[in-house]
């Protein structure tokens, strides 16, 4: 059984203080949900975060991470330096890190290793353009880019690793894929995993989507048969709203 995980990420919109606030408030409301609750946020208030949320059920994770431990990388932040603070999970490859940063398959996949070996939680995020989706090409990129992000990957830790299906176009655009849509593209990556190591493992797997995600279309999303979560930004920046997706 794949328990579903709903994700905040926070991208570069909160302080510190209102970070705290927020798992306060969020605590006793999701406290006896089966979903896995994550936050991820800027690397700033990891530490804080990770404080105030000792002894509840919610997770934290960052947004990003660099895949060497230690190193001549001016402003960059080590899976070592994430460890030490008990971060439980950090997000790789996400489409403005790809499209700002130029983050790539192959460095995504250099920080997918890391961030096993260091037993951080990674969600892999993968998704087409709106070009790339008009022109029918969403399957063929989803392949290339988990086939680059899962490259020289131990079977033993797919099951480890969360993949997020977050179709740019629908990124903070109010856009979202249909719920079959996403599902369809969704299902297609499980196969894509299928076909890399086998049956067992793709159905271990969890794929989240992401795009647009909000109280008012989270349960649709949920009541497919192989999305396994929701990775939010825009809605996960008020707790009210947060909780309303945990309680999808
Ligand atoms: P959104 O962002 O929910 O604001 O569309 C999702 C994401 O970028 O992870």
């Amino acid at each position: 059984m794949r328990i579903p995980i709903i994700a905040g990420n926070w991208k570069m919109n909160m302080t510190i203080k209102e970070g705290i606030e927020f798992i306060g408030k969020i605590k006793p409301s999701v406290k006896g949900t089966d979903v896995e609750v994550l936050i991820c946020a800027p690397y700033v208030m990891l530490k804080d975060l990770v404080e105030a949320a000792k002894g509840s059920n919610v997770k934290i994770g960052a947004e990003n991470m660099h895949y060497e431990e230690k190193g001549a990388f001016t402003g960059e932040i080590s899976p070592l330096m994430l460890k030490e603070i008990d971060v439980d999970y950090v997000i790789l490859g996400h489409s403005e890190r790809r499209q700002y940063y130029n983050e790539t398959d192959e460095t995504v996949n250099k920080k997918l290793v890391k961030a096993l070996e260091f037993k951080i939680s990674p969600i892999v995020c993968v998704g087409e353009t709106l070009d790339q989706r008009e022109g029918d090409l969403t399957k063929d990129v989803c392949k290339v880019q988990i086939e680059g992000a899962f490259n020289n990957i131990n079977q033993d830790d797919v099951e480890k690793i969360v993949i997020a299906y977050e179709p740019i176009w629908a990124i903070g655009t109010g856009k979202t894929a249909t719920s079959e849509e996403a599902n369809e593209v969704i299902m297609y990556i499980r196969n894509v995993i299928k076909g890399l190591y086998d049956e067992e493992t793709s159905e271990k797997v969890r794929i989240q989507y992401g795009g647009s995600v909000k109280p008012s279309n989270v349960e649709e999303i949920m009541n497919e048969s192989d999305i396994d979560g929701a990775l939010v930004g825009g809605a996960s920046l008020k707790a009210d709203s947060f909780v309303e997706l945990v309680n999808f």
